[in-house]
Formats: C-alpha cells, structure tokens, sequence
C-alpha cells in the first residue's frame, strides 16, 4: 500500500482542470450576447436595445427581432398553443449543467486519471 503515487495525482489534477475547461466553456456559451446593443424591428423598423426575450431569441439563432409593442401584437395575433405557453413567473434560467454533462464530465476525468497512471 503506497497511497497515491505521483502519476495519480497528475491524473487528478489533469481531471480537474478539464472539469474547470468545460464548466467554462458551458457557462460562457450560455451568457453569450448578441453583438449589437440595439437592433431595428423587423416590423416596425424602430431602434430598439435588446432585452432578456430578445437576446434570448438571439441565443436561439434567431435572426428576426421585434420590439416590445410589435411582439405584443404578434402574440395576440399567434396565440401559443396549449401547453407550450410559458409565463414570465415561471420562466427560469437554463440551468448551468445537467445530469448527463455531469456524468460525462465525471467520466473524462476518470479516463484522464486512468492515461495518466498507464504513463509510467
Ligand atoms: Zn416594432
């Protein structure tokens, strides 16, 4: 028994800092914003600065933005069907990481550690 030996502890670290590469990578990717402050509506042509809808939508690789009282009316006008109507007080953030990211995080630090233990 000689307790963790140097290539394992490589392995850790190695592990770790893919985990902290990934993390970072998801949490940037997901706090992208869209070039511009403002856009112009594509119905009414007004100058408008984007919001949390339209940088969302932008995230969404949307490329048509509205203003406020243009996506209002295009709403009345397009109803959501039944079920996929979301209400702003339910409406939460993406979350940062799921299940299976986790996992598969958990799993290239457990193939990192092994690589690095093979080495010697
Ligand atoms: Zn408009």
């Amino acid at each position: 028994m000689d307790g963790l030996s140097a290539k394992d502890i490589v392995g850790v670290i190695l592990g770790i800092a893919f985990l902290v590469v990934i993390v970072f990578m998801r949490g940037s990717s997901s706090r992208r914003q869209p070039n511009d402050t403002f856009f112009n509506c594509w119905r009414c042509k007004a100058l408008t600065p984007h919001n949390q809808r339209t940088i969302e939508a932008w995230r969404n690789e949307k490329t048509h933005f509205f203003c406020g009282a243009c996506h209002t009316k295009w709403l009345q006008s397009h109803p959501a069907p039944p079920g996929q109507a979301r209400p702003a007080k339910e409406y939460r953030p993406r979350r940062r990481s799921s299940p299976v990211g986790t996992l598969v995080a958990l799993g290239a630090v457990m193939v990192i550690s092994a690589i690095a233990r093979s080495c010697s």
